[in-house]
């Protein structure tokens, strides 16, 4: 069994990261296999709770209030319909319900109340809640936690070098203090980072060493391809190719052998081949409907027809491990 290691120096992940691809890809086939079934993708559904006008300079992002990109500013929804939303996500066989809000970081205020309610509520439904809500202080991580929250999104986007092209708004470190406050409250940590940016290899290398010497790692790490949306400084960049999406992955699934690592961002423009060498190389979650916030995403029951091809099943919830509740399971579809 591959041992959990945080020490990782910057010269061992480039030698891995370098390596030929087939070779890392059956290289994290084997790690994947001695820590995961690999028969079971976690299937999380995201949704955009609060969308657009946010006061932050992401490059990348749509949401932010100083780019023009078309992206319909809506307030906070209501519990009611986040709830409805949550119960359609788990009857189509999802295990985690993410919920997104726009924000540059939490306030204490009746907006903050009401995510709280929506976390009670889809947790009571046997979901696992995550939360993308922007920068935490220790106190709000603890009220999510006690609320029910399961996890927390926060990427760390790109390595701590490159940061300062694609976001001057915050710095490296008020991302690292909220992942520390989210750890500290129990809440399980999810971060990860994007590609396509414009980024250096040797800025791939540095964003997998910051997550791979935090002192756990996180328990998911999102790889995302860039969409580029018109109106945002990054509209004009480049499509990754799958290799990189693969090198990636399977470099992430070496270095943090019990993490899972999701295919995210970009998917869409992926064929199933494409993503059945990322599962291959060790990605396994992913996100499920037709959006992910704000950009496209494939289909659920194109996703289902994936799923029997590839002879994968969803995983069920990690608390249900605890709980004993029967995994949820995806229609069966004729092909
Ligand atoms: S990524 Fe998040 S913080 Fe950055 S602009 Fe978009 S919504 Fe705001």
């Amino acid at each position: 069994m591959t041992p959990i290691r945080t020490d990782w120096t910057r010269e061992e992940i480039a030698d891995i990261y370098n390596s030929p691809v087939l070779d890392l890809i059956y290289r994290a086939a084997t790690v994947h296999r001695q820590h995961h079934d690999p028969q079971e993708v976690q299937v999380c559904t995201l949704l955009s709770v609060k969308t657009g006008g946010c006061p932050e300079d992401c490059a990348y992002c749509p949401q932010a209030a100083r780019y023009h990109t078309g992206v319909k500013v809506h307030k906070l929804m209501e519990v009611d319909e986040v709830l409805t939303a949550a119960q359609r996500a788990k009857d189509s066989g999802s295990s985690r319900f993410c919920m997104g809000a726009a924000w540059r970081e939490v306030r204490d205020n009746r907006d903050f109340d009401k995510v709280l309610q929506m976390v009670h509520g889809v947790n009571a439904m046997g979901l696992e809640v995550c939360c993308t809500l922007g920068m935490l202080t220790e106190s709000q991580a603890q009220k999510l936690k006690d609320a029910g929250l399961y996890a927390y999104n926060h990427n760390l986007d790109t390595s701590e070098d490159y940061y300062g092209d694609i976001i001057t708004t915050r710095t490296y470190d008020d991302r690292l203090d909220t992942l520390g406050h989210v750890r500290q409250a129990g809440i399980s940590v999810c971060s990860g980072g994007i590609i396509g940016m414009g980024e250096s290899h040797n800025d791939r290398i540095g964003m997998l060493l910051t997550l791979s010497t935090l002192p756990q790692h996180p328990e998911s790490v999102p790889v995302n391809a860039l969409v580029p949306v018109e109106g945002t400084p990054l509209e004009d960049q480049p499509r990754v190719s799958v290799w990189e999406m693969v090198r990636m992955i399977a470099t992430a699934r070496l270095i943090m052998p019990k993490s899972i690592v999701r295919l995210s961002a970009g998917r869409v423009r992926m064929s199933v081949e494409e993503q059945a060498l990322c599962f291959l190389a060790g990605a396994n979650s992913i996100f499920a409907g037709d959006k992910l916030l704000t950009t496209a995403n494939p289909e659920t029951d194109q996703d289902q027809a994936m799923f029997q091809t590839l002879n994968i099943r969803p995983r069920k919830a990690f608390k249900d491990a605890e709980t004993g509740v029967p995994a949820v399971q995806f229609e069966q579809i004729p092909l």
